[in-house]
């Protein structure tokens, strides 16, 4: 097993892509503490995986609220003895609508979730990853953190601004044994994407040169391979998991 030993965070672990990979880093032996603001997803996706003999915890967190998030490193630590591994994934799809038509209040909340909150994410775990001795960070990007897309400008914007916390961060610490990468997925089957796409998968397959949207799993699998050693050479990458959507925009 890839990770055996790791003691890993996933954030917004009871959903979607982020419980997905609550399940690919478990059966890779990696100990999960999953959080959510969901509790009865979150104690689902931790349940999974003991049931499946493997180790997880879940535990209350809003990532906006800094000090859950302090509270979550601490967590991790006390269960765990360590953190190696984090993947900063919760997130909201927010409204839709033209860019001077957009409430203030609900952009904050994007922002809060997004930016705050993966940004909040790092500057706790790095330091508990710097007593572990290193570790390795994935962020939720998306592949509108380096392309956009019409209406949708608090998304756009919280995206590429993981984009760029996601390469500032990985310099800052590149001596340090902490990799530092974001996945950026096109379309996946979640409910983030159905609500975002009026419950219509095929509004979002059409647009993919593949011809399909992706599973959870297929970005879990991406992310599995980020936080592992296997990508020990790898750092302030941002990577596409997006059926071909980005080499179409060039
Ligand atoms: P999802 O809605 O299935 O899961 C998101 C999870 O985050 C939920 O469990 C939710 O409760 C949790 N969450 C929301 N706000 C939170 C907060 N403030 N604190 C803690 N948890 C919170 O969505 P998903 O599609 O699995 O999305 C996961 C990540 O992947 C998001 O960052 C999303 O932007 C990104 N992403 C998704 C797609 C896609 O097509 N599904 C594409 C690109 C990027």
């Amino acid at each position: 097993m890839m990770l055996a030993e790791k003691a890993a965070i996933v954030t917004g672990g009871g959903s979607g892509i982020g419980r997905a990979t609550v399940q690919a880093l478990a059966a890779e032996g990696a100990a999960v503490l999953v959080t959510d603001i969901d509790e009865a997803g979150g104690e689902e996706a931790a349940a999974a995986v003991r049931e499946a003999g493997g180790r997880a915890a879940f535990m209350r967190v809003d990532v906006a609220e800094e000090d859950r998030v302090t509270a979550m490193v601490e967590r991790a630590l006390s269960d765990f003895g360590r953190l190696d591994l984090a993947y900063n994934n919760a997130g909201i799809e927010g409204p839709q609508a033209l860019l001077a038509e957009q409430d203030m209040a609900d952009v904050q909340h994007v922002f809060d979730v997004m930016i705050e909150g993966v940004y909040l994410c790092m500057q706790a775990e790095i330091p508990a990853m710097l007593e572990s001795g290193g570790g390795s960070i994935v962020n939720a990007g998306s592949m509108w953190g380096l392309a956009a897309y019409p209406r949708w400008s608090p998304y756009m914007t919280a995206k590429h601004a993981v984009s760029g916390m996601t390469r500032a961060a990985a310099l800052d610490y590149a001596k340090d044994n902490i990799r530092v990468n974001a996945v950026a997925p096109g379309p996946i089957l979640t409910p983030l994407l159905l609500r975002g796409w009026d419950n219509d998968p095929s509004n979002a397959s059409g647009r993919v040169p593949m011809g399909r949207i992706g599973r959870p799993e297929e970005v879990a699998d991406a992310v599995v391979w980020l936080l592992s050693d296997k990508a020990s050479f790898i750092t302030g990458h941002v990577l596409p998991v997006d059926g071909g959507m980005l080499a179409e925009k060039g």
